[in-house]
């Protein structure tokens, strides 16, 4: 009597993740929420890709697999040799306890060049690319604390917010406004242009706060469909 031979086959379970899926170290005091925020992923699909039981419990050094169709990802093929921002680049979503005013877009427009690092130095802001005398809004209220011409920056204006903010506006064709002056937020300040150092019409753009510069992007608000994060 020949002794039946029964395969049993077992379904693997796992977390299945697309090749292109970036995995990612959790620095000290994130949360899952700001890292969801940052790499652009719905809270939900960050814990399933993670198969995550206690998402309030992350833990220091911890892997998280991004889920594709985070806009973040890190660049496929052959490492970048990695260069240290400068310290007062602040790369990530800021954590500001609420003390930030609330910044709109100073112009409608494709980013033509993101924040943070380009081929051999950083961008300390994001440029927004317009056509020539398209007008430029304050991206909040505020005084004007300088406007008027600087050599790399052509013409700009630089705008003082609460909280000790600034924003700058660069490469203008015309300032509207005077150094001094009180301006309110969407208050038209100037016209895009491409003076100073600038080899396009387009908007340079920065959020600065005691001391350091930000990410634009983290503190304005999310516009659909996503231009952002385009290779320069
Ligand atoms: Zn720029």
């Amino acid at each position: 009597m020949a002794l039946g031979v029964v395969a049993v086959s077992v379904p693997v379970l796992a977390h299945p993740q697309p090749k292109s899926a970036v995995v990612y170290a959790v620095k000290d005091g994130e949360t899952l929420s700001g890292i969801a925020k940052r790499f652009r992923v719905s809270l939900k699909a960050l814990i399933e890709a993670n198969g995550l039981q206690r998402p309030d419990a992350l833990h220091l050094g911890q892997r998280l697999v991004i889920p594709s169709g985070g806009v973040k990802a890190a660049p496929r093929g052959p490492a970048r040799t990695p260069v240290r921002a400068p310290a007062h680049f602040v790369l990530d979503v800021p954590d500001l306890d609420g003390g930030a005013p609330l910044f709109r877009w100073p112009l409608e427009g494709a980013i033509s060049s993101p924040f943070g690092r380009r081929r051999n130095r950083w961008h300390a802001g994001i440029d927004i690319q317009a056509e020539m005398g398209t007008p430029v809004f304050a991206a909040a209220g505020g005084t004007v604390a300088f406007s008027g011409r600087e050599k790399f920056y052509g013409r700009v204006v630089k705008l003082e917010h609460d909280d000790g903010f600034m924003t700058v506006y660069a490469h203008n064709l015309q300032n509207f406004v005077e150094t001094g002056a009180a301006v309110e937020a969407g208050q038209v300040i100037a016209t895009v242009g491409r003076t100073g150092r600038a080899s396009t019409y387009h908007l340079h753009f920065e959020i600065r706060g005691n001391g350091k510069v930000f990410n634009p992007i983290f503190l304005l608000p999310r516009r659909e469909p996503p231009e952002d994060d385009q290779a320069p």
